[in-house]
């Protein structure tokens, strides 16, 4: 089981194994590589502090993030989009649904935000995602 706050399932998409931080990339290549080995692998959803935020130097104890306003909003927009809950679901069935239902209009709304967008690495990863 893999905890992950739902912004994250698109953070994955067009990582290339760059980060805040050496711990941070060392616990996302761990995470990335359990979601390669096994697709079907459970993901619970949290609004909290997850798998990947655990070595980010950005973690707040008991808030979160230090922008966690900003990505509390992420993560209702994408479970909004993605017609998700604070549930477990198998990561095979979150890029299902990411690959049906995100749009240009859906990824610019939760991620124009981030500090990461503008590299353009998401947004050609995820959209690539909505051709295949
Ligand atoms: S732009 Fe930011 S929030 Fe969006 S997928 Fe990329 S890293 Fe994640
Ligand atoms: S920036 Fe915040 S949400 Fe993102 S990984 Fe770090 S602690 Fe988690």
């Amino acid at each position: 089981m893999i905890t992950l706050r739902p912004h994250h399932i698109l953070c994955f998409q067009g990582y290339i194994g760059k980060g805040y931080s050496k711990s941070f990339i060392d616990n996302m290549n761990i995470v990335v590589a359990k979601l390669k080995e096994d697709p079907s692998i459970n993901i619970k959803l949290t609004p909290y502090a997850d798998d990947v935020c655990k070595k980010c130097p950005h973690k707040v104890k008991n808030v979160g993030c230090t922008s966690n306003n900003k990505v509390l909003s992420m993560d209702k927009k994408v479970m909004d989009y993605l017609n998700l809950d604070f549930k477990i679901y198998s990561y095979k069935y979150l890029l299902n649904r990411l690959q049906h239902n995100i749009t240009i209009e859906a990824f610019n709304d939760i991620c124009s935000s981030c500090e990461w967008c503008k590299y353009g690495l998401c947004h050609e990863a995820i959209l690539d995602k909505v051709k295949s």
